[in-house]
């Protein structure tokens, strides 16, 4: 069903040596442990076997708690600030040197582009671990004189102390990058951690337990187990009374399930959740950076990311030109194996999100969807047909009633739609439960803060995308979450402070 705009392939003359099915084991309290059963964990490349993946049931997940507990309470409590630091630089340097590792097992997990992981995931996990070395490093203690009408005097400041035992749990879509994220600041403040990885990319997390193991953290402070959501070790991590808090990443809808886990016993929640991103493309544009953005903001890492692009609203004036720019970017792109350095775009994660990605290819032109690129399943050959490709695509025809531009696809895909004024590009970009990252393309810097302001969004973007500086807030409103990481703003999560006030 490869549709006649299907973007060019590149078929690699030989094919990567196949590799060994990797067990894929818990770590808990400093020990590689088994599950109670294996799950397959198969390559989105080609649907061969990367490893097999061992499941945590209650008595691990019960044990992980514990270990992060009893190290919360030993010696990793009484660190100093400093020692932490010191110890996350020095995690920061192990990733450097095993970035090579680090790379293949994302890879192998993901199917992405070598040089993306390369690039982005692993370069960004140590600079993770030192961006919030520096944060926790220059975070002051709130002190403040008070006094009161009747003469007395007191000296009020506040101690920051750690949240506690901190249950994390990730998506597959940035594994290492979203992990250490909040691994970072969550052992930068002095918290002990049980981290939940995706059942999808279980590899990177276990690999990076042994590099926090060979660069000195002790035992129990992180502990890693695998597993699925509801009824496996997600679940059963969330529901357990010994979890302080939990900072979270994935899906809005898993997010409201881990809402009432803990919502008996009224634990914190830092939550990271889905999007249904606009973009927005002025006639005074430049046209030829905001084509090349807006490819990149609709195809990086196949779509798959939570900042991606999937409603993109043009000014009528310039609606034909930068759709045929779009269109072009779209065929341009180069599917293929990862290792190799033409490749731009990898596969789906699974057979099961192409399912649902192609049921939204086959929404989308029930919905009345004009398709301007891709719209199905490419033949690539090169024994890639058992992967779970699919083609980077673009609609015109669609509005702000149809399922395709409101619900969040996750996938290469986004919807051209013209507008004729700015209040009405405004309304139309705010018109979605959610509220993750918006763009705004202009020339008119004026016109650029304006926009880009009355988005109800966490980050708005303009004339670029996904330009991060860590220490600023990310985060979402509405559907796409609670809460804000970033500098010292995920201080705020992982520590509790208590007011001590001393008469004087
Ligand atoms: P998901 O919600 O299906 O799964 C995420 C994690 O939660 C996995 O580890 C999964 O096993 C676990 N989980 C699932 N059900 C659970 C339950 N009931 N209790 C406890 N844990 C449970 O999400 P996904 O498919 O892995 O990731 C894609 C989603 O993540 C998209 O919606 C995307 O927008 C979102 N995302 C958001 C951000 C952000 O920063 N806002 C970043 C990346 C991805």
């Amino acid at each position: 069903m490869s549709s006649p705009t299907s973007p060019a392939t590149i078929a690699l003359p030989t094919k990567p040596t196949p590799r060994a099915p990797r067990q894929i084991r818990n770590f808990i309290d400093g020990e590689f442990v088994d599950g109670i059963r294996g799950f397959d964990k198969l390559d989105p490349v080609d649907g061969s076997l990367v490893g097999q993946v061992h499941e945590a049931g209650r008595v691990e997940v019960d044990r992980a708690v514990a270990a992060a507990r009893a190290a919360l309470d030993g010696p990793w409590g009484r660190m100093s600030v400093i020692e932490r630091t010191r110890l996350l630089r020095r995690i920061a340097d192990v990733i450097d040197r095993r970035a090579e590792e680090l790379v293949a097992a994302e890879v192998g997990d993901t199917g992405k582009p070598e040089t993306l992981a390369r690039d982005l995931d692993v370069a960004r996990a140590a600079m993770n671990f030192r961006s919030f070395a520096d944060t926790v490093a220059a975070a002051g203690l709130d002190s403040f004189l008070t006094e009161l009408p009747d003469g007395r005097r007191a000296l009020n400041y506040a101690v920051r102390k750690p949240l506690g035992v901190v249950a994390v749990i990730v998506p597959w879509n940035l594994p290492l990058l979203l992990l250490t994220w909040k691994l970072a600041p969550a052992l930068a403040a002095g918290n002990t951690v049980v981290v939940k990885p995706s059942e999808e990319t279980p590899s990177s997390a276990t690999m990076l337990a042994e590099i926090l193991a060979e660069a000195g953290l002790p035992a129990g402070v992180v502990n890693v187990v695998h597993g699925f959501g509801a009824g496996s070790a997600g679940a059963f991590l969330t529901e357990h009374p010994g979890i302080d808090g939990v900072t979270f990443t994935g899906e809005s809808s898993t997010g409201s399930a881990i809402m009432r886990a803990v919502a008996p016993r009224v634990r914190p929640v830092s939550f990271e959740l889905g999007g249904k991103n606009a973009a927005v493309v002025f006639a005074d544009a430049d046209l030829d950076a905001a084509v090349a953005g807006l490819a990149r903001s609709t195809y990086l890492n196949t779509g798959q990311v939570c900042l991606c692009t999937e409603r993109i609203y043009i000014e009528r004036a310039v609606f034909d030109d930068v759709a045929a720019g779009l269109a072009e970017q779209a065929r341009r792109l180069r599917l293929g194996r990862p290792e190799n350095p033409a490749t731009t775009t990898g596969p789906l994660i699974s057979h099961a999100h192409r399912e649902k990605v192609r049921s939204y290819l086959d929404l989308a032109v029930a919905e009345g969807a004009t398709v301007l690129a891709g719209g199905g399943i490419p033949t690539l050959g090169d024994g890639l047909d058992g992967g779970s490709w699919i083609e980077p695509t673009l609609w015109t025809g669609l509005d702000n009633s149809h399922r395709t531009v409101r619900e969040e696809i996750f996938g290469p895909v986004a919807a051209l739609i013209p507008f004729d004024t700015e209040e009405e590009a405004i309304a139309l970009a705010n018109d979605t439960d959610y509220g993750l990252a918006a763009v705004t393309w202009t020339s008119d810097l004026t016109r650029g803060h304006r926009v880009a302001q009355r988005m109800r969004v966490g980050m708005s973007w303009v004339n670029t995308w996904y330009l991060r500086d860590l220490r600023s807030p990310f985060g979402g409103v509405g559907l796409s979450g609670i809460g804000r990481e970033g500098g010292h703003h995920s201080l705020e999560f992982y520590t509790e402070p208590t007011n001590v006030c001393v008469q004087l």
